[in-house]
């Protein structure tokens, strides 16, 4: 029993051994992957999970296409060393045992052109004491193109992209495609949609796309045939079919609306009573009747069937040529008062205040006129007499004294 605790005791230590062992740590190596000729490139080493360590040491090599420029510590030590000329450096009197992290970086300088790219190699050993307790290999390999690309034809990569490879450091350029402005290889119609065919105007790219051109909403009809004649008092339907899409488009007719024709009096209209009339409709047989309107008496001259006197009011008489019907009207009494202005008599009769009215209305409408004229005339008249007058004194004087000197 106790050979089987033992035994079981010496694996369990075997295998925490071999775990120890195998999480002993690792180590990266980061920065770009690619750098032009001519220009330096920096990486750093980083480690992770390594045991607390008194000393670290690094050795780096490198392909031919890289020269190494420098390499510096990132962590704090009391021996602090790297030879540029060896390609290797320690790291001794740690300030703090955990070497974890961003441990050491270089900078290399990329000589000539490599599309395959140069490889980059760190060894990290770490150790506590005199034991070894890290000893892993960091690597990159980093592309180096050149200053000035040296492309070649482009080819198609997908629907939307085409690349094209420089033939020194094989950089690899991704571009959209550049389409040209396309040929209508279909129209599109009302019933199917068209097509645009459009080819890359790259040079070596021999992409191409196809864009659907969306139906047209114009349609090609034929001419109006009637589906449903129109009647008097019901409309009609008519039709038209598209040729390519078959299509069709309806209209209604209006109704036509009766046509009434040959009416015929029922009933005379007279002068005080409506007349009536009926009508069909010529098409549909439809009945109507119209009222004809009363047409009114037809009173011609008056006859004086009294005369008026200056005492009396007389009496004329009107009869409608159509019916007989008679109208009488007085006629006022005679005016002696003014019989000059025989003109109207009515408006003598009227009243006063008509006078006045035109009186006011003559003054003011003629004012001008009338009174210039009349003050024009007056006055021109009575300087004529006066100059006469004068002339005829003068003449008399003068032929007096011709006659007194004379004797
Ligand atoms: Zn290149
Ligand atoms: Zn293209
Ligand atoms: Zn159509
Ligand atoms: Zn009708
Ligand atoms: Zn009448």
């Amino acid at each position: 029993m106790k050979k089987i605790i033992s035994l079981i005791t010496c694996l369990v230590l075997m295998m925490t051994v071999c775990i120890t062992a195998s999480a002993a740590g690792s180590s990266t190596l980061n920065g770009n992957g690619s750098v032009a000729v001519g220009s330096n490139i920096e990486l750093t080493v980083n480690v992770k999970d390594c045991a607390d360590a008194s000393s670290i040491a690094v050795a780096i090599t490198f392909d031919d296409g890289f020269e190494l420029v420098s390499g510096s510590w990132l962590k704090e030590g009391s021996i602090k060393v790297f030879d540029t000329a060896k390609n290797k450096g320690s790291l001794g009197g740690l300030a703090s045992p955990n070497v974890n992290g961003n441990l050491f970086k270089l900078v290399l300088k990329a000589k000539t052109v490599s599309a395959d790219g140069e490889k980059v190699n760190v060894n990290v050993i770490a150790k506590n004491g005199s034991n070894e307790i890290l000893n892993v290999n960091a690597s990159k390999t980093v592309k180096i193109t050149c200053t000035t690309h040296k492309y070649g034809n482009y080819t198609k990569k997908d629907a939307n992209n085409h690349t094209r490879t420089c033939s020194e450091c094989g950089n690899v350029e991704t571009k959209a495609h550049t389409w040209d402005k396309g040929t209508v290889t279909k129209k599109a119609t009302c019933k199917e949609q068209g097509n645009t065919h459009y080819t890359c105007t790259a040079s070596g790219c021999d992409a191409t796309k196809d864009v659907a051109i969306a139906k047209t909403k114009t349609h090609s009809y034929g001419a109006w045939t009637v589906t449903k004649e129109a009647t008097c008092t019901e409309k009609g339907a008519q039709e038209r079919v598209c040729s390519i899409c078959s299509n069709k488009e309806t209209k209604d007719i209006a109704a036509l609306g009766h046509k009434f024709a040959n009416a015929k009096v029922e009933k005379e209209a007279t002068c005080t009573e409506a007349g009536k009339e009926s009508g069909e409709c010529t098409v549909c047989g439809q009945k109507t009747t119209n009222t004809i309107k009363a047409k009114g008496h037809s009173f011609g001259k008056a006859v004086v069937t009294k005369e008026a006197t200056e005492t009396e009011t007389g009496l004329k008489t009107y009869t409608c040529s159509v019916c007989g019907e008679k109208k009488e009207e007085v006629i006022p009494v005679l005016n002696t008062e003014s019989e000059v202005p025989t003109t109207s008599d009515t408006a003598d009769t009227d009243a006063t205040s008509s006078d006045a009215n035109t009186d006011v209305d003559v003054d003011a409408d003629a004012d001008a006129d009338a009174d210039a004229d009349s003050s024009n005339e007056g006055g021109f008249n009575g300087k004529i007499l006066i100059i006469v007058i004068l002339a005829v004194v003068l003449v008399g004087l003068a032929v007096v004294l011709i006659i007194k000197k004379r004797k």
